[in-house]
């Protein structure tokens, strides 16, 4: 399926969204993802990045990290609106199941596109999301008001008045955890970030089954 480009915005220094149409009406299921690749481009130049959208309409956007020399994000930052990409059907199982009961969501970076998705397709939940400054905050609202949203900046800027929450997203696990034992946990972001806040829910003893986890 091709995409064509319709807007691109700078959020951050490091973040852009780049939304796209599409002739037909695409269905997905929020928290999926597609391959892009450059028109003709070999399938090893593919990447995955999160839909966010509203399944069956003809507007998809995503959020990307910017690489000078990436593949993707390096092509649409000099594409110019009309611009084309491939892009796979939908892929994925980091999708919500209906039958949790209470949810949570935890996001660093662009981890927050599929969260975004679900939150826009109507899910509720305790939303904990990481960045490092107040320079890498975007799209804080399309999160949900407070107290469902706590924010996190690991590095705030000593000259900014950030009055939030500071520290890594795993500084404020406990905390939700004590909240929220019995919930279903949906993770997303960095490596790193995934993989210990996934040691942490599991050594509260949380359910493993409960726990979904996007690794970017
Ligand atoms: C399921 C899934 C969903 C994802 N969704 C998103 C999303 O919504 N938003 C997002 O920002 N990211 C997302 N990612 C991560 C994203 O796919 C990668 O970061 C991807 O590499 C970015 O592609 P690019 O074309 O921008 O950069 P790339 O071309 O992949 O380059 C990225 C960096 O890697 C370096 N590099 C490239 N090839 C090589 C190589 N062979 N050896 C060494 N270094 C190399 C480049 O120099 C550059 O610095 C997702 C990942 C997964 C698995």
């Amino acid at each position: 399926m091709f995409l064509r480009l319709t807007k691109k915005s700078d959020l951050t220094p490091t973040i852009r969204a780049y939304t796209f149409s599409v002739d037909e009406p695409l269905n997905f299921i929020p928290g999926q993802f597609v391959m892009l690749k450059q028109p003709h481009a070999e399938q090893k130049f593919a990447r995955a990045f999160s839909i966010v959208g509203t399944p069956g309409t003809r507007e998809l956007t995503f959020l990307m990290k910017h690489f000078d020399d990436g593949h993707i994000s390096g092509y649409l930052a000099s594409a110019e609106r009309g611009a084309m990409i491939e892009a796979s059907l939908p892929l994925g199982r980091f999708t919500l199941n209906p039958a949790d009961e209470t949810r949570v969501f935890i996001a660093s970076g662009t981890g927050i596109a599929p969260i975004i998705s679900f939150l826009k397709n109507g899910a509720i939940a305790q939303t904990l999301f990481g960045v490092r400054s107040e320079a890498d905050l975007f799209w804080t609202e399309h999160l949900p008001p407070a107290p469902d949203t706590h924010i996190t900046l690991s590095q705030p800027s000593p000259n900014q008045t950030w009055t939030g929450l500071i520290g890594r997203v795993t500084a404020h696990l406990p905390a939700l955890i004590a909240e929220n034992k019995n919930a279903a946990w949906y993770v997303c972001g960095n490596p790193e970030m995934v993989r210990d806040v996934r040691a942490l829910l599991l050594a509260a003893n949380c359910e493993p089954a409960n726990i979904h986890f996007e690794v970017y």
